[in-house]
């Protein structure tokens, strides 16, 4: 038996030690000598957390660290995460393709028990899951329970798979043969994610890429690697064999780069911004390996003249301001019917202003912090350009909170711009904070035409009665997402969640779906007929 320092100071065993393990040890135990010569001290202050290879803790190649802070008080220290190499990428990607076989000839039902297990292990830990996120992210407990438990339902409704993943059958077009169709795994994944759902987005990519038979390297986003942690953590325990999932973090630059560029990746799943999305996709091109892009939003609810006010507000100011404003679904265009504009707006910025701003580990908080400082300047420059440059009308919010209980996180007063109109920037770009733009429009035709004016093309939403508008405008909106009644944000697992234009590159997660980005088709022709039959030959008479 082996046994391995592991991040919460307890000692963990590997039951069958492999040559690939045995040299990931000797490695380690180098590296572990070094990190307790380095960093004794900070160890006793903070929790240190190593990557996961070949069913192993171990610290990076590197022998560097990087601090995870709480973005709503910088002060807390959650704990210290390698800042790894391309050559600990390097280990992950050996160690997958090492257990690539073995999980791919795991019949898929066995594969989803052990998914199932993991599943449970989510619905035990998800308090302490739902407490670490919301301290190293900054969403309210409320909607970082809502991240976990969007993980369990995708680990159960992905490990429901093991016991479909269809295939069809179809007929031949010659006698005596059997034409049939079967998904097989893509081989080796990299799934790299991004921090603003640091539990939920990880768990669309490694669920579904479990069970088609996949093995996989993930590599968390540099801010919240602790979620990530803890979901690769509930492999480990529910007993997925080593190599199969393995944990690499660090900077993108470096380890994203690496999982993008190395040959032997097929499939890099990317959720991001536009502009990394494209250099993985680039990366990905140079070596024909096939890339799945989740990136940027700039989501629009229309509200026409016969809504409901009061529901189409609460609709805003959580599509608007849940999450701070970092979603890629966010609300960030409310695109207001004339006749209702000045009642909406009023209703608006009342709600707005009542928000609480603060720690969302204190119940009390609506709106959280934003994830560091490079958010907070892109989100004040942004709301400088709305009100210098654009020109538009600042309703409220708009300042950056920097003193008493706001002194030591990243918090921005919840925004609202009206007055705005399409073109402005801030009704054309990503801000990816807690502001939004209020536009006015004089009929349904019109606010379509707005909300389809952007380069993204992700989420949407109407507020109206009338059934006629309704369906008129999900016809005619290009979105991947759209909804009635409701604000922009809120999908659910069993259902495709993607976009159009610049938000993606076609691909589509959850749902069944998905399975099409982790698996490809076989066509799998049997003839029994015991002679050479020639298609498109010698049976094409019917049509002369
Ligand atoms: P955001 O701006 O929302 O942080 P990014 O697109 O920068 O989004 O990050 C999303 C994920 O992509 C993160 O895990 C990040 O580390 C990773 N990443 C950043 N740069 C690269 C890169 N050059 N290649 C691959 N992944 C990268």
């Amino acid at each position: 038996m082996l046994r391995v320092d592991s991040p919460r100071n307890e000692y963990y065993y590997t039951p069958n030690p492999t040559p690939y393990s045995l040299a990931i040890m000797a490695q380690a135990k180098k590296a572990l000598a070094k990190k307790q010569r380095t960093h004794s001290e900070s160890r006793t202050r903070a929790n240190t957390y190593l990557n996961y290879i070949g069913g192993l803790w171990v610290p990076s190649q590197s022998g560097e660290w990087s601090e995870n802070r709480n973005p709503a008080d910088t002060r807390d220290l959650i704990g210290r995460f390698p800042v790894s190499t391309t050559e600990d990428v390097d280990a992950a990607v050996a160690a997958a393709r090492d257990a690539f076989d073995a999980w791919r000839l795991t019949p898929a039902p066995r594969r989803a028990e052990l998914m199932f297990r993991v599943g449970e292990i989510l619905i035990r830990d998800k308090q302490e899951y739902t407490a670490d996120m919301t301290r190293e992210m900054g969403k309210v407990l409320k909607e970082a329970g809502g991240d976990v438990q969007e993980a369990i339902d995708c680990t159960y409704y992905a490990a429901g798979e093991g016991r479909r993943l269809h295939g069809f059958t179809t007929p031949a077009e010659m006698p005596n043969k059997f034409a049939m169709c079967v998904r097989q795994p893509m081989g080796l994944c990299g799934l790299i994610t991004p921090w603003n759902f640091p539990m939920a987005i990880p768990s669309w990519k490694l669920m579904p890429a479990l069970v088609c038979g996949n093995t996989v390297v993930m590599k968390p986003a540099e801010d919240t690697p602790l979620s990530t942690y803890n979901l690769v953590k509930a492999c480990e325990e529910a007993g997925i064999p080593p190599g199969v999932v393995n944990l690499v973090m660090g900077h993108g630059s470096v380890v994203g780069a690496r999982l993008s560029d190395h040959p032997a990746v097929r499939l890099i799943s990317f959720t991001g911004s536009t502009e990394t999305g494209q250099r993985v996709a680039s990366a990905c091109a140079e070596r024909n390996a096939i890339c799945s892009l989740e990136m940027g939003g700039k989501n629009a609810i229309m509200v026409m003249e016969d809504a409901d006010i009061d529901n189409a507000v609460e609709g805003a100011i959580w599509g608007a301001f849940g999450t701070s404003g970092q979603r890629c679904t966010a609300s960030s265009r409310l695109i207001v019917h004339k006749k209702v504009y000045k009642k909406f707006n009023q209703q608006l910025v009342e709600r707005a202003k009542a928000l609480r701003v603060g720690n969302g580990a204190n119940s009390k908080i609506d709106v959280g912090p934003v994830i560091n400082q490079d958010a907070v300047e892109k989100i004040m420059s942004y709301i400088d350009i709305g009100r210098n440059e654009d020109g538009a009308t600042l309703s409220c919010g708009g300042r950056n909170l920097t003193k008493g209980d706001f002194a030591h996180g990243y918090f921005i007063e919840p925004t609202v711009f009206t007055d705005v109109t399409p073109d402005m920037r801030i009704a054309q770009e990503e801000i990816f904070g807690p502001v939004t733009s209020v536009i006015p429009a004089k009929s349904l035709d019109e606010a379509i035409e707005i909300a389809n004016g952007v380069q993204y093309g992700l989420s949407a939403a109407i507020y109206t009665q009338d059934v006629n508008r309704a369906f008129h405008a999900m016809n005619d909106i290009y979105t991947g997402i759209f909804y009635v009644n409701a604000s922009t944000i809120g999908a659910e697992v069993h259902l495709p969640f993607g976009g159009t234009k610049a938000t993606g590159n076609g691909h589509r997660e959850a749902g069944t779906q998905v399975l099409d980005i982790f698996s490809e088709w076989k066509s799998v022709y049997v003839d029994y007929s015991g002679k050479l039959q020639r298609a498109q030959i010698d049976n094409a008479k019917a049509i002369g």
